[in-house]
């Protein structure tokens, strides 16, 4: 418990961090419109997709925000009001992410998920348990026998009297005027945490996201091949922060997606994204965002047009 004392000081002391980021980029942002450089700031994500640089949001569609957490994954999802957020990064991102959340106008989620018990992915989300009202708390296990993030987890929810939910793969929630459908995983995992993780899929108007976790390509296209759940979407958040074990021609030819997003820490050891992975979506002209170079980037839709916003901190 000492060791977690620690943490959550550290981590306190990176939320002021942050929240001075933050600040300092909406400022640089709002400076950034009247001077005209929105189309700089287009200029750097290039391509077909408009990026609009204000800070705030329009209230109606669809904010898909690929949070800036380093290595790790946290991504907050807001449709007409209602947010769901799926994972919160490892431990010491916590706060960050509180932070992020409140300054994006969240309150409550309607929803929040751990793909799966990796510390990446759940070290941060006892923070965000303990911060905001939660709705439905999914994970793919109730307990995972581990003294790690996930216990943190399970204890952080227990004492706010929050059960933690298994979604039925196949099972549909509405988030606002979004559709939340949980299309895997389908089989066993095995001994492969990464392959635990919950697969997530967001509807809206004729627009869709894909959330894998960490899951590797194969137990991806099982969603298809098995579950028979459709993967085809616009934006795909790259499995496994862009891991070539995760992203292939198989995978690009069943989910054929504009834009993939690889959440990921600047010069991280296991070199995410893969080189292989980027040029993949380089020849297929799939634009690529990656927030250990473009920090936090948001992907808004009216349910037919995307468009992308500069909203978080900058990590280069
Ligand atoms: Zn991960």
């Amino acid at each position: 418990m000492a060791q977690r004392r620690n943490s959550r000081a550290g981590k306190r002391r990176g939320g002021v961090l942050g929240a001075l980021g933050f600040a300092a980029l909406v400022l640089i942002v709002y400076l950034a419109e009247p001077l005209g450089l929105g189309s700089l700031l287009g200029g750097i994500f290039g391509g077909d997709v408009p990026v609009s640089a204000i800070a705030e949001l329009p209230e109606e569609g669809l904010a898909v925000s690929y949070i800036d957490v380093g290595q790790g994954d946290a991504t907050l999802i807001v449709c007409n009001g209602e947010a769901m957020l799926i994972d919160a990064g490892v431990p010491e991102e916590g706060q960050t992410v509180v932070d992020y959340l409140t300054a994006s106008g969240v309150d409550s989620l309607v929803y929040a998920a751990v793909t799966h018990a990796h510390d990446d992915h759940c070290g941060g989300m006892d923070d965000v348990v303990d911060a905001f009202p939660i709705g439905t708390l999914f994970a793919p296990y109730t307990e995972f026998d581990s003294s790690g993030a996930f216990t943190y987890f399970e204890d952080a929810a227990a004492e706010r009297g929050l059960y933690i939910t298994v979604p039925t793969i196949g099972s549909t929630f509405t988030l606002g005027g979004a559709t939340v459908s949980f299309v895997g995983p389908v089989g066993d995992w095995g001994d492969d945490l990464n392959d635990s993780s919950l697969i997530i899929r967001v509807d809206y108007g004729s627009r869709s996201f894909l959330f894998p976790g960490d899951a590797s390509d194969g137990t991806i296209a099982d969603c298809a091949y098995i579950g028979g759940y459709d993967l085809d979407c616009d934006v795909l958040k790259l499995g496994h922060h862009g891991s070539s074990t995760s992203t292939d021609e198989e995978i690009l030819d069943l989910t054929t997606p504009e834009i993939a997003v690889a959440s990921c820490g600047l010069d991280n050891s296991y070199g995410h994204p893969h080189d292989e992975v980027v040029d993949l979506l380089a020849v297929r002209g799939i634009k690529l965002l990656r927030t250990d170079l473009d920090g936090t980037v948001t992907v808004w839709t009216d349910g037919e047009e995307l468009s992308l916003y500069e909203a978080g901190e900058q990590a280069a």
